[in-house]
């Protein structure tokens, strides 16, 4: 194999929301049918900016990138650690670089993986953590870990192997609370787990950046400046405002008091349902019409909420859209 890394910074649009998928398997991970030529044109049609490359281990799969990406597409380098205990993403990792996964949650050693991948900026990502299959289920702590996938693949789906979504937004949301009070949250990704054709981009991440390359990507990711869309058919635009002041998804509105004014700008959820979250439950419940497209706005204030996050479901249930918290102070 001709060893050839993609670049860490491609052309992008400058400041702005870029939508990507950061777990992603090829035919270099045992089950993937897809080589890195076609998933790389198939993240082009799916509307994506960027994916990470985590194939499981153990062999150097980063070097067979480079020669697909182009001026267009971001290719993060990563790894699926896949310990016996629990599956992890290694995010931003160094060309050629691995992480180690012959351990479990008994060894008590993650600590120095995580700080081997957090060492070269990268980020480490706890995977879809209520998979049902054999040492798929996440069994350590969330301490040490950046964000948590709380969206594997399509949001119910009766296959088998399928990442139970629900439980994992459910343990995520009611950690946010304590989380956000003690001024350190974990924020949330989606991903598809791709090993087959027609898999990828179902969920994924669109992340703010200033620009479309790794070290941007991976700070939106990490300061939760980003949400979750099934698809590209799905935009949510989320904001909280005080007077003068903004804030979007994964900021602080410094409120001074002042009364919170919180809204969802949906399309592409036909009769949609939008929800809004708070440390209280949930706080608001909206409708959108057919045509998918609408605003949902309501009124709170810091006294009352200390955060707010979103949800947009389908009306049978299942997520098209979840945002991280927005912060109220
Ligand atoms: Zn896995
Ligand atoms: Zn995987």
């Amino acid at each position: 194999m001709t060893v050839d890394y993609p670049p860490t910074r491609v052309a992008g649009r400058g400041r702005g929301w870029y939508r990507g998928d950061c777990h992603v398997h090829s035919v270099h991970s045992h089950g993937g049918e897809l080589t890195p030529e076609q998933l790389a044109a198939a993240a082009r049609a799916a509307g994506l900016d960027f994916l990470a490359t985590t194939e499981h281990a153990p062999a150097d799969t980063h070097g067979a990138w480079g020669r697909h990406v182009g001026d267009d597409l971001l290719v993060i380098l990563g790894e699926e650690v896949t310990t016996r205990t629990g599956h992890w993403l290694a995010l931003g990792i160094r060309p050629g670089q691995l992480i180690d996964w012959r351990y479990g949650v008994r060894d008590d050693v993650i600590d120095r993986h995580l700080d081997l991948v957090k060492e070269v900026g990268g980020l480490c990502v706890a995977a879809h953590p209520y998979a049902p299959y054999l040492s798929g289920t996440f069994m350590y702590p969330y301490q040490g870990f950046d964000v948590v996938e709380v969206w594997n693949g399509p949001w119910a789906s009766d296959a088998p192997w399928h990442a139970d979504n629900e439980s994992a937004l459910a343990e995520w949301g009611r950690g946010l609370a304590a989380a956000v009070h003690r001024g350190r949250w974990r924020p949330a990704m989606g991903n598809s787990d791709t090993h087959l054709a027609g898999q990828l981009g179902i969920p994924h991440t669109v992340v703010l950046a200033d620009e479309l390359s790794t070290e941007a990507i991976l700070a939106g990711v990490r300061a939760g400046r980003s949400w979750l869309a099934e698809s590209a058919a799905v935009d949510l635009t989320f904001t909280a405002c005080a007077g003068e002041r903004t804030a979007g998804t994964g900021e602080r509105l410094e409120s001074g008091g002042t009364p919170v004014v919180v809204r969802a700008d949906v399309t592409g959820v036909p009769s949609g349902v939008v929800t809004f979250h708070t440390e209280r439950g949930t706080v608001h419940r909206a409708e959108l019409p057919d045509t998918g497209s609408g605003t949902v706005q309501w009124r709170t204030s810091q006294e009352e909420s200390a955060f707010v996050r979103t949800e947009v479901r389908h009306p049978d249930g299942p997520m098209a859209a979840l945002s991280n918290p927005i912060v109220l102070s």
